[in-house]
């Protein structure tokens, strides 16, 4: 079974989506975005490993749960067991968030990343640029990220369908 490697959990969230979430934050990210608010996330070392197991029994512990996210660092360079996990949580009927500093389209395109692209609802895409930097915008960072639904651009790619925000 894959492992993942976690810069750190919050069981309870619900400022990372909507409702209350469990949050994984993956450990490693080569984006290296100047003003980024993870930094000591960046490194690819070894940090808190988790079986893919271990995490769905302390998520099947929380049954008030609305879904799970996946932050960072960047949860694809983890792909394969963050694919394990969010497929697991959508069979448990969890709804599916993930950060990523690649674009939707840098994703569609990798075989790799596609493993964990298809078992997530919702995507926030695109890279930290502190010159679009914004603390009002709901759920991301800059004016260039974009908050996507998955499941349905995967249909309608190459267009990508955003779910809107008030901001
Ligand atoms: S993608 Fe996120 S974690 Fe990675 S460098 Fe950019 S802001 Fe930091």
């Amino acid at each position: 079974m894959d492992k993942l490697n976690l810069g750190g959990i919050i069981k309870e969230s619900i400022v990372d989506g909507p409702g209350i979430r469990f949050v994984l934050f993956a450990q490693g990210c080569r984006h290296n975005c100047p003003g980024c608010f993870n930094q000591e996330l960046q490194a690819f070392r070894e940090n808190a490993i988790y079986t893919v197991s271990q995490v769905l029994d302390m998520i099947d512990a929380l049954p008030h749960l609305d879904g799970i996210t996946l932050s960072g660092g960047d949860p694809f360079e983890q792909a394969d067991a963050f694919g394990e996990l969010a497929k697991a949580c959508r069979s448990r009927r969890l709804n599916i968030w993930a950060y990523t500093g690649y674009t939707f389209e840098e994703l569609i395109a990798d075989p790799e990343y596609r493993i964990l692209l298809e078992e997530i609802d919702v995507l926030v895409d695109g890279p930290f640029l502190f010159e679009e930097k914004d603390p009002l915008l709901p759920f991301r960072g800059s004016r260039n990220q974009r908050i996507i639904d998955v499941q349905s651009s995967l249909l309608s790619a190459p267009n990508v369908r955003l779910i809107r925000t008030t901001n």
